[in-house]
């Protein structure tokens, strides 16, 4: 109980980066593109397992296409093979991705260095179209070029939690995005 305590007033403390208005606002144009740019097609979205799935949900209830979902969970090794972008796959789809309209979907691009692999990996295996969507994107902290096709919000380089994002598994659930002050 005190524990509990304790992280609440931690979060009351973080500064509220992005309102869940802002975002709700932000998500319901970015599934207006993704549904005109789409039309006539039912795409795949591959939500990126944890970060993206609160942006995922959010996301495909405001489009008015049909869409297929899946999940793939990735991890990198570790410091030492982060710079050379080793990603590990620890989820993969469910499905064959041939021939389909892929939009991967994920909650931020900090580095580039997982997009970079993931569309690398998913692009091998012969899909009609592949882009990426992202909510969020720190375009200062990049180690490799990497643009994403749809971006809700570029934002400096901060570390941030909320809608999806943690910092050591807490702190998803918030619906507005917040500041971790070091
Ligand atoms: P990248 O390969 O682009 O460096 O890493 C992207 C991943 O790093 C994201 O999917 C996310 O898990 C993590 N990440 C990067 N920046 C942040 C941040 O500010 N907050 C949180 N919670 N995770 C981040």
């Amino acid at each position: 109980m005190a524990e509990h305590n304790a992280v609440d007033k931690k979060i009351e403390n973080f500064d509220v980066m992005l309102s869940a208005e802002e975002i709700e606002g932000r998500v319901r144009t970015m599934a207006e593109s993704i549904s005109n740019d789409y039309r006539d097609k039912r795409p795949l979205m591959i939500g990126v397992l944890k970060g993206a799935v609160i942006f995922l949900s959010d996301l495909i209830r405001c489009l008015t296409i049909p869409v297929e979902i899946d999940f793939i969970a990735v991890s990198s090794y570790g410091n030492s093979t982060a710079t050379s972008g080793v990603v590990r796959i620890l989820k993969d789809l469910e499905q064959s991705i041939e021939g389909k309209d892929v939009l991967i979907v994920e909650d931020i691009v900090d580095t580039g260095l997982t997009l970079n692999y993931l569309v690398e990996n998913l692009g091998s295996r012969q899909p009609k179209s592949l882009k990426v969507v992202t909510l969020l994107d720190k375009p200062d902290r990049r180690k490799v070029s990497f643009e994403p096709d749809y971006c809700g919000f570029i934002i400096p380089d901060r570390f941030v939690v909320g809608y999806g994002l943690d910092y050591g598994e807490d702190y998803r659930q918030l619906s507005d995005l917040r500041v971790i002050n070091e």
